[in-house]
């Protein structure tokens, strides 16, 4: 085979990289190459503590022997087995084990590899779900501003990043947008829930009534938005947007690839805010991060409307060829073993007032206009450069990384998740790290 780049294999033009600015990196390449537990080690040799759970992943800290030995055993057993038609113990064990810890209710689950994914499916269960019910007409979807819901059609449709969705035309038809709820000049500093903004749920009665309800399929949110930079729902602002579409006939979606699997304190972003929604999106913590999964979790009354429909769409045209995988299931399995084992769907909540105080700690740093935080969620946001947006936050990103944190941002905030086994200690080492960077210029 020719090699057309004329490359040795460790030349890094070949991979074009997501959501990274390639020329930047592909000067200065940050790589890692192992990890255990809180730290990931770089292909120079230094340790760098993970304060984001990877991509906010790895719930359980890094290569977990349960998880690791799962996906080696069941690589050797069951590599694959189709996904259609026919199944393997495994799937239907973790669809079990997942019901187990959903809200009540919750006791269905569709598979999918990522949260993009996972997204698109719970757009087209709803799109379906009113056609199976006879009201077709119901094809608007709902999203907000500053929403991310993946990267596929469906999720840059109902998703409000601008720059996500300028260079794809005119995408799904039919969609429309909720204001956010991000209020800084109201809500800064707030601990937790901000007071204000929770009538902007509001404005859903209001797009409701421009294209009357009957045409509305489904709402989607993030019940916290982490990739726009941790916009934490305002008081009351999640029961309301419930209360519209209960009233309205319309499903409500919580997209919770960021906040499932234990991030606030509780399984899932559901409970924590004690608001149900029709169905609940998952992907990343399901695996630990490990092996690319996702699910879709749908209350019995969405499951039941199609086994008792129409007998020609009892089979939902939908899905993908590694839906349920074997390994990813084992995986995930042994990913819920750990997290009940160590207590770390309810571990945030124990950690969150000490995550909160010293996160708030950092109040008095130079540039910092903003700081919020939810169970081990936090935000650190920085004025930004006039004219170079988000450049402050991205050079405390590289000055971090070369201290031996790592840390996310986006646009001018950093975002921080680390994973859930985090101690005490190393919540004061993270925030001492930050406070290290902003103190020493960026
Ligand atoms: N929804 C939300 C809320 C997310 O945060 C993400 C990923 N950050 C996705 C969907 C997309 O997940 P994936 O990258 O696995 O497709």
């Amino acid at each position: 085979m020719s090699n057309r780049l004329n490359a040795t294999p460790n030349d890094l033009r070949a991979f074009w990289m997501p959501f990274t600015s390639n020329r930047q990196f592909k000067k200065e390449p940050r790589m890692f190459v192992s990890a255990k537990d809180m730290h990931y080690k770089t292909h120079d040799g230094r340790t760098v503590l993970d304060g984001t759970a990877g991509l906010w992943c790895v719930n359980a800290g890094h290569c977990r022997p349960l998880i690791t030995e799962a996906i080696r055993e069941q690589a050797g057993e069951l590599d694959y087995a189709p996904a259609f038609q026919l199944g393997h113990p495994k799937a239907f064990e973790l669809a079990n084990r997942l019901v187990d810890i959903a809200p009540d209710g919750f006791n269905h689950v569709l598979y999918t590899n990522s949260g993009s994914e996972s997204v698109d499916t719970a757009l087209k269960v709803a799109l379906a779900y009113h056609r199976v019910k006879g009201d077709g007409a119901r094809s608007r979807l709902i999203g907000r501003e500053r929403g991310y819901h993946g990267v596929n059609f469906g999720g840059i449709s109902v998703g409000g990043i601008v720059s996500n969705r300028k260079m794809f035309g005119t995408l799904l038809s039919g969609v429309d947008h909720m204001p956010h709820t991000h209020m800084p000049d109201r809500n800064a500093f707030t601990k937790g829930e901000p007071e204000h903004g929770g009538d902007i749920a509001s404005e859903l009665e209001r797009i409701v009534t421009l294209h009357d309800a009957s045409t509305i399929a489904a709402v989607i949110v993030e019940p916290v938005a982490g990739s726009t930079g941790v916009l934490i729902p305002p008081k009351g602002y999640l029961q309301k947007l419930r209360e519209i579409c209960t009233k309205h006939g319309i499903l409500l979606i919580f997209d919770e690839v960021i906040t499932g699997y234990g991030r606030l304190g509780t399984p899932f972003a559901a409970q924590y805010f004690d608001v149900m929604p029709d169905m609940i999106v998952t992907a990343k913590g399901l695996t630990n991060g490990v092996i690319p999964m996702g699910a879709v979790f749908v209350t019995s009354e969405i499951h039941d409307a199609f086994m008792q429909g129409p007998e020609h769409m009892i089979e939902f045209f939908h899905g993908y060829t590694y839906s349920g995988n074997p390994i990813a299931s084992a995986a995930a399995i042994a990913t819920l073993d750990t997290y009940r084992d160590e207590g770390l769907l309810t571990r945030a909540a124990t950690l969150a007032p000490y995550w909160e105080k010293a996160l708030h700690g950092l109040r008095d740093c130079p540039h910092v206009i903003d700081i919020r935080n939810i169970g081990l969620i936090g935000a650190i946001e920085l004025a930004p450069i006039a004219g170079e947006p988000t450049k402050r936050a991205f050079s405390a990103f590289l000055k971090a990384y070369e201290n031996g944190l790592l840390i996310r941002t986006t646009g001018d905030t950093i975002a921080l998740s680390p994973p859930l086994i985090i101690t005490e200690a190393q919540i004061d080492e993270l925030v001492a790290g930050i406070r290290h960077v902003l103190e020493t210029g960026i």
